[in-house]
């Protein structure tokens, strides 16, 4: 009897091990966001977006630092609109592989640790690649006004 109750167990625990395997193995889309320094933060719930899109505002630009900081994750496919900074950007690629792409310009892939300067009123957009999240810090100037939006980039544009 008790040699019954030994071997319940340990099928118990081999089912437990084998459930704790798989969920690993599918969980392979959140893997490359994990164990970041900068929490997600937010889902964003405006139409300056394609898909989904989190932001954590890190830094709000004041009299002293005139630009915001914030880390955006861009879910596989999510990108901005095309827009324009008054006073530029700055892009951090912090983790996965992501898209920029400048008017008149072949769109360039970003990836983890790459820095992209986004020049002063060029229309430009920014996201994720097809298959890969993207994270990034993006540093922005606010000392000539807000960011200015435009079209939305289409499914064409984005897979050129
Ligand atoms: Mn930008």
């Amino acid at each position: 009897m008790k040699h019954l109750k030994t071997i319940a167990l340990l099928a118990l625990v081999v089912m437990l091990a084998a459930c704790e395997n798989k969920m690993q193995s599918t969980n392979t889309d959140t893997q490359e966001t994990e164990n970041l320094i900068f929490a997600k933060g937010e889902k964003i719930n405006n139409d300056n977006f394609t898909g989904t899109v989190w932001l954590n505002n890190l830094v709000n630009a004041d009299s002293v630092n005139q630009s915001a900081v914030g880390s955006v994750t861009f879910e596989p496919g999510a990108r901005t609109k095309w827009h324009a900074h008054p006073a530029g950007q700055i892009i951090l690629a912090l983790d996965g592989v992501g898209y920029y792409q400048e008017e008149r310009k072949e769109k360039v892939i970003v990836r983890k640790g790459e820095v992209v300067k986004c020049p002063i009123d060029v229309p430009h957009w920014h996201g994720a690649s097809a298959d890969s999240a993207f994270v990034q810090i993006a540093i922005t100037g606010r000392e000539k006004g807000e960011t200015v939006w435009l079209n939305p980039v289409t499914d064409e544009e984005y897979h050129k």
